[in-house]
């Protein structure tokens, strides 16, 4: 099975482009983010805010996260319940960076991520997808752009979904998140020896969705 590992910080384009480079290799897309936001929307549901003053693992044993594939669609469901679109909430971002701090979290969704890689030629997309989840990964890419652009491209696709926010709130949004991705002690977000860095902050989303394009083709060329 083929894996490509694309790691990188919030709103670096990883999903829209990951989306696009996953069909037309024919590989499935799997949004791991998606993953701690269901995580992040059970700690919210039951009466946590992001200092999760609570027992962590008897909360999980309640939760239940599943992902199926609608129309070649990622889906995630949340003991049951579709919340693809109930994750994608300011607060659920938040709630989602806080929850992936914590070791049994990430625990908990290892063997799920694993699962899908071993079965499936697959496009991950997330934070140590390249360094912890898999290591052995065919083509790793750290996906990236500067703090404003990726606030820029959120503030955008949020205002296009109908969502009232403004620019100030996306920035220090995604710079908090930022720094907790890549200050916690297990698993921070930070690129892999072994992988490709990308830029995209002067890069249009066509410009982008080439270049991942090619890093992977010559990767795959060279293996
Ligand atoms: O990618 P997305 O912004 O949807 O991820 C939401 C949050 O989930 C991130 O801010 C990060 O804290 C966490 N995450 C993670 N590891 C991953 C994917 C996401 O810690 N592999």
């Amino acid at each position: 099975m083929i894996s490509v590992a694309i790691d990188g910080p919030a709103g670096a384009g990883k999903s829209t482009i990951a989306k696009t480079v996953s069909k037309e290799l024919g590989f499935i897309y799997v949004d791991t983010g998606a993953l701690y936001r269901a995580i992040g929307l059970k700690f919210m549901n039951v009466g946590f805010d992001e200092e999760l003053n609570c027992d962590i693992a008897k909360v999980l044993e309640e939760t239940k996260v599943d992902i199926k594939f609608i129309n070649g669609e990622q889906r995630v469901f949340l003991n049951g319940e579709d919340v693809s679109d109930l994750i994608r909430t300011p607060k659920a971002s938040l709630m989602a960076s806080a929850v992936s701090a914590k070791p049994q979290v990430r625990e908990f969704l290892l063997d799920m991520q694993r699962r899908l890689a071993r079965e499936n030629d697959v496009i991950m997309d997330g934070r140590d997808i390249g360094t912890v989840v898999l290591p052995d990964a065919t083509v790793k890419i750290f996906l990236t752009a500067s703090a404003k652009e990726r606030a820029n491209r959120r503030y955008k696709e949020l205002i296009e979904k109908g969502m009232e926010v403004n620019y100030e709130d996306v920035l220090s949004d995604i710079e908090k998140r930022d720094y907790n991705d890549s200050h916690r002690a297990i698993a921070p977000l930070k690129p892999a020896e072994d992988s490709v860095l990308a830029d995209t902050s002067d890069c249009t989303l066509e410009q982008s969705v080439e270049l991942i394009l090619s890093i992977i083709k010559e990767r795959l060329d060279n293996k």
